[in-house]
Protein backbone atom coordinates (compact mmCIF):
# COMPACT_ATOMS: atom_id res chain seq x y z
CA UNK A 1 0.00 0.00 0.00
CA UNK A 2 1.33 3.55 -1.16
CA UNK A 3 1.57 6.08 1.62
CA UNK A 4 -0.99 8.47 0.21
CA UNK A 5 0.61 11.85 -0.07
CA UNK A 6 -1.31 15.07 1.75
CA UNK A 7 0.87 17.99 0.48
CA UNK A 8 2.01 18.18 -3.02
CA UNK A 9 4.84 21.47 -3.18
CA UNK A 10 5.22 22.62 -6.98
CA UNK A 11 8.21 24.84 -7.93
CA UNK A 12 6.82 27.69 -10.40
CA UNK A 13 9.20 28.71 -13.08
CA UNK A 14 9.45 25.77 -15.49
CA UNK A 15 7.29 23.30 -13.37
CA UNK A 16 3.50 25.18 -13.24
CA UNK A 17 4.46 27.98 -15.06
CA UNK A 18 6.64 29.56 -17.71
CA UNK A 19 7.16 33.84 -16.67
CA UNK A 20 6.68 36.04 -19.80
CA UNK A 21 9.99 38.22 -18.77
CA UNK A 22 8.62 41.04 -21.02
CA UNK A 23 5.32 41.71 -19.39
CA UNK A 24 5.97 40.19 -16.35
CA UNK A 25 2.84 37.76 -16.81
CA UNK A 26 2.87 33.71 -16.14
CA UNK A 27 1.45 30.87 -18.85
CA UNK A 28 0.51 27.80 -17.41
CA UNK A 29 2.41 24.48 -18.07
CA UNK A 30 0.72 21.68 -19.38
CA UNK A 31 -1.11 20.11 -16.77
CA UNK A 32 -0.54 22.83 -13.86
CA UNK A 33 -4.42 23.85 -13.96
CA UNK A 34 -5.60 20.23 -14.18
CA UNK A 35 -2.76 19.50 -11.45
CA UNK A 36 -3.81 21.86 -8.98
CA UNK A 37 -7.44 20.99 -9.38
CA UNK A 38 -7.10 17.15 -8.91
CA UNK A 39 -4.73 17.69 -5.63
CA UNK A 40 -7.79 19.37 -4.24
CA UNK A 41 -10.26 16.88 -5.14
CA UNK A 42 -8.53 14.33 -3.46
CA UNK A 43 -7.62 16.59 -0.17
CA UNK A 44 -4.16 16.77 -1.21
CA UNK A 45 -3.00 20.70 -0.11
CA UNK A 46 -1.25 22.43 -3.27
CA UNK A 47 1.93 24.78 -2.17
CA UNK A 48 4.03 26.83 -4.42
CA UNK A 49 7.42 27.30 -3.68
CA UNK A 50 9.79 29.87 -5.85
CA UNK A 51 13.67 30.28 -4.89
CA UNK A 52 13.26 34.16 -6.48
CA UNK A 53 14.08 36.55 -3.68
CA UNK A 54 12.65 39.54 -5.97
CA UNK A 55 9.31 39.19 -5.26
CA UNK A 56 6.99 39.32 -2.16
CA UNK A 57 4.80 36.30 -2.37
CA UNK A 58 2.05 38.72 -2.78
CA UNK A 59 3.48 39.61 -5.89
CA UNK A 60 2.69 36.35 -7.29
CA UNK A 61 -0.79 35.40 -6.40
CA UNK A 62 -2.42 37.94 -9.02
CA UNK A 63 -0.08 36.52 -11.63
CA UNK A 64 -0.52 33.40 -11.29
CA UNK A 65 -4.34 33.69 -11.09
CA UNK A 66 -4.34 35.43 -13.98
CA UNK A 67 -2.50 32.00 -15.53
CA UNK A 68 -5.56 29.37 -14.16
CA UNK A 69 -2.88 28.66 -11.29
CA UNK A 70 -5.15 29.64 -8.02
CA UNK A 71 -3.11 28.96 -4.49
CA UNK A 72 -4.59 29.92 -1.22
CA UNK A 73 -2.90 32.33 1.38
CA UNK A 74 -0.10 31.48 2.99
CA UNK A 75 0.29 28.44 -0.23
CA UNK A 76 3.10 30.29 -2.22
CA UNK A 77 6.36 30.10 -0.73
CA UNK A 78 9.59 32.12 -1.21
CA UNK A 79 13.28 31.59 0.56
CA UNK A 80 13.01 35.27 1.96
CA UNK A 81 9.18 34.16 3.28
CA UNK A 82 10.41 30.66 4.41
CA UNK A 83 13.20 32.48 6.12
CA UNK A 84 10.58 35.23 8.18
CA UNK A 85 9.10 32.43 9.16
CA UNK A 86 11.87 30.11 10.89
CA UNK A 87 13.22 33.23 12.37
CA UNK A 88 10.31 34.59 13.71
CA UNK A 89 9.36 30.76 15.27
CA UNK A 90 13.48 31.35 16.72
CA UNK A 91 11.66 34.08 18.49
CA UNK A 92 14.09 37.04 16.88
CA UNK A 93 12.51 40.40 17.41
CA UNK A 94 14.89 43.06 15.29
CA UNK A 95 16.65 42.00 11.99
CA UNK A 96 18.99 43.73 9.71
CA UNK A 97 17.89 43.13 6.23
CA UNK A 98 20.13 43.92 2.73
CA UNK A 99 17.94 43.45 0.91
CA UNK A 100 14.71 44.70 -1.46
CA UNK A 101 10.85 44.26 -0.83
CA UNK A 102 10.95 40.40 -1.68
CA UNK A 103 13.00 40.32 1.65
CA UNK A 104 11.96 43.21 3.60
CA UNK A 105 8.31 42.47 3.34
CA UNK A 106 8.16 39.12 4.30
CA UNK A 107 10.07 39.93 7.46
CA UNK A 108 7.47 43.02 8.43
CA UNK A 109 5.02 40.21 7.82
CA UNK A 110 5.68 37.88 10.29
CA UNK A 111 6.30 40.35 12.89
CA UNK A 112 9.81 41.45 12.86
CA UNK A 113 11.24 45.00 13.16
CA UNK A 114 13.38 45.40 9.99
CA UNK A 115 16.78 47.63 10.36
CA UNK A 116 18.44 48.93 7.73
CA UNK A 117 21.80 48.53 7.33
CA UNK A 118 23.80 51.42 8.60
CA UNK A 119 26.81 52.70 10.99
CA UNK A 120 24.55 53.67 13.41
CA UNK A 121 22.03 51.08 13.66
CA UNK A 122 20.72 49.68 16.94
CA UNK A 123 21.84 45.93 18.22
CA UNK A 124 20.23 43.52 15.73
CA UNK A 125 19.21 39.19 16.70
CA UNK A 126 20.27 38.24 13.28
CA UNK A 127 21.28 39.61 9.90
CA UNK A 128 18.99 38.51 6.51
CA UNK A 129 20.77 39.09 3.49
CA UNK A 130 18.50 39.21 -0.25
CA UNK A 131 18.27 40.28 -3.47
CA UNK A 132 19.30 44.02 -3.93
CA UNK A 133 20.95 46.64 -6.03
CA UNK A 134 20.91 49.11 -3.72
CA UNK A 135 23.90 49.26 -1.61
CA UNK A 136 27.45 50.63 -1.06
CA UNK A 137 30.44 49.76 1.09
CA UNK A 138 28.63 51.55 4.08
CA UNK A 139 25.65 48.88 3.60
CA UNK A 140 28.65 45.85 3.84
CA UNK A 141 30.03 47.57 6.67
CA UNK A 142 27.17 47.61 8.42
CA UNK A 143 25.92 43.91 8.25
CA UNK A 144 29.95 42.87 8.94
CA UNK A 145 29.60 44.98 12.05
CA UNK A 146 26.17 43.68 12.88
CA UNK A 147 27.42 40.00 12.51
CA UNK A 148 30.87 41.25 14.77
CA UNK A 149 28.33 42.21 17.32
CA UNK A 150 26.79 38.53 17.72
CA UNK A 151 24.15 38.83 15.34
CA UNK A 152 23.52 35.61 13.63
CA UNK A 153 24.04 35.93 9.88
CA UNK A 154 21.27 34.44 6.92
CA UNK A 155 20.51 34.55 3.42
CA UNK A 156 17.61 33.38 1.39
CA UNK A 157 19.88 32.08 -0.80
CA UNK A 158 23.29 31.90 -1.70
CA UNK A 159 23.23 30.86 -5.88
CA UNK A 160 26.57 32.17 -7.43
CA UNK A 161 23.76 33.15 -10.19
CA UNK A 162 20.18 33.30 -11.61
CA UNK A 163 18.91 32.95 -15.79
CA UNK A 164 17.40 35.91 -16.86
CA UNK A 165 16.43 36.75 -20.13
CA UNK A 166 19.59 38.93 -20.35
CA UNK A 167 21.30 35.58 -19.58
CA UNK A 168 23.12 34.97 -15.94
CA UNK A 169 22.31 37.40 -13.59
CA UNK A 170 24.99 37.66 -10.78
CA UNK A 171 23.63 36.42 -7.31
CA UNK A 172 23.87 39.50 -5.00
CA UNK A 173 23.20 37.73 -1.31
CA UNK A 174 25.93 34.90 -2.38
CA UNK A 175 28.01 37.20 -2.90
CA UNK A 176 27.51 39.54 0.14
CA UNK A 177 27.45 36.16 1.98
CA UNK A 178 30.69 35.40 0.88
CA UNK A 179 31.98 38.50 1.64
CA UNK A 180 30.46 38.36 5.25
CA UNK A 181 32.12 34.64 5.90
CA UNK A 182 35.08 36.34 4.46
CA UNK A 183 35.12 39.35 6.98
CA UNK A 184 33.45 37.24 10.31
CA UNK A 185 34.65 33.55 9.58
CA UNK A 186 30.84 32.86 10.59
CA UNK A 187 28.83 30.42 8.27
CA UNK A 188 26.24 31.93 6.67
CA UNK A 189 23.18 29.81 7.10
CA UNK A 190 20.57 29.36 4.21
CA UNK A 191 16.74 29.24 3.63
CA UNK A 192 16.27 28.52 0.05
CA UNK A 193 16.46 25.12 -1.85
CA UNK A 194 17.80 23.32 -1.96
CA UNK A 195 18.04 23.34 1.86
CA UNK A 196 15.30 21.82 3.75
CA UNK A 197 13.68 24.91 6.02
CA UNK A 198 11.10 25.38 3.23
CA UNK A 199 9.68 22.21 3.72
CA UNK A 200 9.32 22.68 7.55
CA UNK A 201 7.02 25.82 6.48
CA UNK A 202 4.99 23.23 4.58
CA UNK A 203 4.47 21.20 7.14
CA UNK A 204 2.74 24.01 9.61
CA UNK A 205 0.74 24.71 7.20
CA UNK A 206 -0.86 21.62 5.62
CA UNK A 207 -0.32 19.25 8.62
CA UNK A 208 1.71 17.34 6.44
CA UNK A 209 4.93 15.33 7.08
CA UNK A 210 7.71 15.47 4.64
CA UNK A 211 7.05 11.78 4.18
CA UNK A 212 3.85 12.93 3.54
CA UNK A 213 4.76 15.30 0.95
CA UNK A 214 5.86 15.30 -2.70
CA UNK A 215 8.22 17.52 -4.45
CA UNK A 216 7.73 18.77 -7.87
CA UNK A 217 10.32 20.32 -10.01
CA UNK A 218 12.01 21.23 -13.04
CA UNK A 219 15.51 21.61 -11.49
CA UNK A 220 17.56 18.30 -10.03
CA UNK A 221 20.19 19.83 -7.65
CA UNK A 222 16.97 22.29 -6.31
CA UNK A 223 14.39 20.51 -5.84
CA UNK A 224 14.79 17.40 -6.14
CA UNK A 225 17.53 17.64 -3.60
CA UNK A 226 15.71 18.95 -1.29
CA UNK A 227 13.06 16.52 -1.28
CA UNK A 228 15.12 13.41 -1.45
CA UNK A 229 17.30 15.16 1.77
CA UNK A 230 13.71 15.56 3.67
CA UNK A 231 12.46 12.27 2.75
CA UNK A 232 9.84 13.03 0.19
CA UNK A 233 8.49 11.45 -2.72
CA UNK A 234 10.20 13.60 -5.48
CA UNK A 235 8.81 14.14 -9.16
CA UNK A 236 10.99 15.95 -11.75
CA UNK A 237 8.91 17.40 -14.60
CA UNK A 238 11.27 18.31 -18.51
CA UNK A 239 9.56 21.10 -19.26
CA UNK A 240 12.12 23.16 -17.69
CA UNK A 241 15.61 23.59 -17.38
CA UNK A 242 16.53 19.41 -17.00
CA UNK A 243 15.98 16.18 -19.63
CA UNK A 244 15.29 12.86 -18.85
CA UNK A 245 19.03 11.77 -18.63
CA UNK A 246 19.89 14.76 -16.13
CA UNK A 247 17.49 13.95 -13.69
CA UNK A 248 18.80 10.31 -14.21
CA UNK A 249 22.62 11.40 -13.70
CA UNK A 250 22.33 11.79 -10.13
CA UNK A 251 23.19 9.44 -7.38
CA UNK A 252 20.53 6.54 -6.74
CA UNK A 253 19.69 8.02 -3.30
CA UNK A 254 19.51 11.54 -5.08
CA UNK A 255 17.37 11.68 -8.21
CA UNK A 256 14.14 11.74 -9.06
CA UNK A 257 11.81 8.83 -7.64
CA UNK A 258 9.93 9.63 -11.29
CA UNK A 259 10.18 11.71 -14.29
CA UNK A 260 7.54 13.18 -16.30
CA UNK A 261 7.78 15.35 -19.55
CA UNK A 262 5.09 17.86 -17.90
CA UNK A 263 2.54 17.69 -15.22
CA UNK A 264 -0.26 15.44 -17.24
CA UNK A 265 0.48 12.23 -15.60
CA UNK A 266 1.14 13.29 -11.90
CA UNK A 267 -2.37 12.74 -10.56
CA UNK A 268 -1.97 8.99 -12.44
CA UNK A 269 0.81 8.23 -9.97
CA UNK A 270 -0.09 6.08 -6.98
CA UNK A 271 1.44 7.91 -4.67
CA UNK A 272 -1.49 10.91 -5.77
CA UNK A 273 -3.88 8.32 -5.12
CA UNK A 274 -4.11 7.40 -8.91
CA UNK A 275 -4.12 3.61 -10.85
CA UNK A 276 -1.09 3.39 -13.38
CA UNK A 277 2.28 2.15 -11.87
MG1 LIG B 1 12.23 25.88 -11.73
Amino acid sequence: MTNQIKAAVFDIDGTLALMNKEQGTFSALTGAIEALTACRDRGIAPVAYTNGTFFPPAHYYPLLADAGLVLDEGHILTPAAVAAQALARKGYRRIMVMGGDGTRVPVQDAGIEVIDPTSDAPKVDAVLLGYTRDFGAAELEAVVQAVWDGATPYAGSVAPYFASSKGRMLGISGAIAAALENATDTKVTVFGKPEVAGLQIVSDLTGATPRQMAVIGDDPKLEIRMGRKAGAFCVGVTTGIADTALFNSFPEGERAHTVLPDLTGLMDLPQFGGRST
